[in-house]
Parts: structure tokens; C-alpha cells; sequence
């Protein structure tokens, strides 16, 4: 036969997701009280046109919008098909092939997937003892690329101001601060994304809402965005998303809000019952908790047969075994709790 795949996609395994059906999804951090009402409105006005038409080449009014929501310039944003898509296109933008990716462990799951389909080498440098980033470990590998993540997923917690402008100033190339969960605690990084060697992700999968539309973006300077595009190409966000997009930022801000709210609310309270049932959960700064357990296997069979969704994570640096649980409306939470009793 012969060889068409390309040098190293061989053990790159296609992402899939936990096939057993669940009533109760807590594993993927959307959020859990459903989709704002503007989109759905603005979905359902769909106008004919944004159907057979190409939506605009590179979306200027949601670019716009997105503009004013975080307090930059529209030359300073690039929206993608979720943030996935922009730090995907950042990897092939700034990197060659061959080329060091460096991430801290445990991270976003999808970064050395990226890296490597762009022929990238992830080289992933455990968090410190106090889960920060490692600053000069994560330095000493001169990676054309420096991802990090704050809050940072699994882990929930944030990096410190002092760790991420260390590396910034020290990087040997473009760093990347995905902030997906900003809305839901921490700092926002987006006053060091001017400095042209800075790229802030975000997206309006998580807080929004609106992970089926698949609109995130990237904070960056002009010559950062202009990377990104020409990695991107044109045509990226379906006209229906864009509208649905910018319709929650014009008049659903308070909508979010609330939510987000009422999640930390929720985390708070979450938290505490655990550790009241004897866990251990990490302190969060996003929409879930990670929960290290010492009998997974044992914990997330009670929760399949109780209909909930977690996700699961296997021998995390400096953690061990641990279940990522999303937070919604509490009668939610409570199911997930009365499933974990007496498994602690
Ligand atoms: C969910 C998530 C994303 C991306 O989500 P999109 O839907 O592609 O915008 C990016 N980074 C982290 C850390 C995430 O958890």
C-alpha cells in the first residue's frame, strides 16, 4: 500500500468523547444553563441570505464587537472557529515545523495535539508545588512558542501576574495566554497582549453559551493578528454564528453575568460539601473543580450509573488521578453530590 499519511500523524489519536450516554453532562465546562436567549433568537431571524451568501471574508462587525467587550482595538482581534481554531492557526502562524511548543502539565489536552498535527514538539514542564508556572524550566526550553493557561484547565487555578510577565519578558518567541474561563475568576491578561509577542484567547464557548456556534477569538497586536489571519484564511465564521455572536454581546451581557454569578455561587458551595464528604477539591478560579480520588474507576462507575457525566483524568503531574466536574444549577450539583456519597 502505499504511504499516504503524513510523517507522525500515525499516533495521533482522532478526539472523541465518552460514548456511554449520560442524563447529566458535567464533562465539558459549557454552560450548563443553556444557550442565552438573544442567540436563539437571532438564530431563529436567520435571513435566507446568510445561508447561500459567504458571510463576510473576515467578519468586520464581529470583530467589532468583540473589540469593545474586552477593551481593544478591532485591529487588535481575530475571531476563529472557536478558540481552538485560533490557537491551531497561531501554532502553524509562528512556528515551523520542528519547532519546540512548551506547556505546562497538566494543560489544555488539545495543545499537544495542535502542536504535533503542525509538527510542532510539545515539551510539557510540570506546574510548580504551588501550580504556577514553572517560569525557569518553561524558559530554558527557548520554545518558539510558550502556551499557558489562566485560569488553567484542569486545574481550575490561576498563574500568577509575576510567573506570566517573567515568561513574557523571557520567552524566546510568541507566548499564548488562553484565558477561556477569565469570565469566571483570576486576572485578565489582555493589557499584555499590546506588547506584540502576546496572544490572549478567548471564547464564547464557555460563559456565553454558545459552544455549538464555535466563535472564539484572540487579543493580539496588529502584526500577531495579521499571523493569524493569513494562517486562517477567510470565510471562517458561518454568518449565522456571527450573528448569533454579536447579538449576545449587544444585549445579553447581564444574562451572562448572572450565570456567571450563580456559578461561582455554586462552586463555592460545591467545594464545601465535598470537602464536608471528605474530598479534597482543588481551589477554582473557572466554571469547574477538578477533584483528585484515589479509587477512580470505583467513583465513575457510581456516577455513569447515576446518569452524570464527568470528565475523567488519568495520572496528572504532582495531582495523580482526579474527575473534572462542571458547575451549573444547583439541583445539578446535587445529583452529582448524592452520587459521590460514601465514595470519598
Ligand atoms: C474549552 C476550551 C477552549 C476552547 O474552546 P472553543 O470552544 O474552541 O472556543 C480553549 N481552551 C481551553 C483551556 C478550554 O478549556
Amino acid at each position: 500500500m502505499t504511504a499516504v499519511t503524513r510523517a507522525g500523524y500515525g499516533d495521533i489519536a482522532i478526539y472523541s468523547t465518552p460514548g456511554r450516554e449520560c442524563t447529566i453532562d458535567l464533562s465539558d465546562n459549557i454552560n450548563l444553563w443553556g444557550p442565552p436567549p438573544s442567540a436563539l433568537r437571532a438564530m431563529q431571524a436567520v435571513n435566507g441570505n446568510s445561508i447561500s451568501r459567504y458571510p463576510p471574508a473576515y467578519e468586520p462587525s464581529l470583530r467589532d464587537a468583540l473589540a469593545r467587550h474586552a477593551g481593544v482595538a478591532p485591529g487588535n482581534i481575530v475571531a476563529g472557529c472557536g478558540s481552538d481554531d485560533v490557537l491551531d492557526c497561531a501554532m502553524r502562524a509562528f512556528a515551523e515545523p520542528g519547532d519546540i511548543l512548551c506547556l505546562p502539565a497538566p494543560s489544555f489536552s488539545m495543545i499537544p495535539i495542535f502542536a504535533r498535527t503542525n509538527g510542532l514538539v510539545p515539551v510539557a514542564v510540570p506546574l510548580s508545588g504551588q501550580l504556577d508556572a514553572d517560569v525557569d524550566r518553561m524558559l530554558a526550553t527557548r520554545a518558539r512558542i510558550t502556551y499557558l493557561c489562566s485560569p488553567n484547565n484542569p486545574t481550575g487555578e490561576t498563574l500568577s501576574r509575576d510567573a506570566v510577565e517573567r515568561i513574557v519578558d523571557g520567552a524566546a518567541g510568541l507566548v499564548i495566554i488562553d484565558q477561556a474561563y477569565v469570565e469566571f475568576g483570576g486576572e485578565s491578561f489582555t493589557d499584555l497582549a499590546v506588547s506584540g509577542r502576546v496572544l490572549v484567547t478567548r471564547t464564547m464557548s464557555k460563559a456565553f453559551g454558545l459552544a455549538g456556534l464555535r466563535v472564539g477569538y484572540g487579543i493580539g497586536s496588529p502584526d500577531i493578528i495579521a499571523g493569524i489571519l493569513k494562517a486562517r484564511g477567510p470565510y471562517r465564521i458561518s454568518g449565522p454564528a456571527e450573528a448569533g455572536a454579536i447579538a449576545v454581546l449587544a444585549k445579553d451581557q447581564s444574562w451572562v453575568a448572572e450565570h456567571v454569578t450563580e456559578t461561582i455561587a455554586n462552586r463555592v458551595r460545591f467545594r464545601r460539601e465535598l470537602a464536608q464528604m471528605g474530598f479534597e477539591p482543588l481551589p477554582s478560579a473557572a466554571n469547574f473543580v477538578l477533584v483528585p480520588v484515589t479509587n477512580r474507576a470505583a467513583v465513575s462507575l457510581k456516577l455513569y450509573d447515576a446518569g452524570i457525566g464527568v470528565r475523567e483524568l488519568r495520572a496528572l503531574p504532582g495531582i495523580g488521578d482526579a474527575l473534572r466536574i462542571g458547575i451549573g444549577p444547583w439541583h445539578l450539583m446535587e445529583r452529582c453530590l448524592a452520587a459521590l456519597a460514601g465514595t470519598a
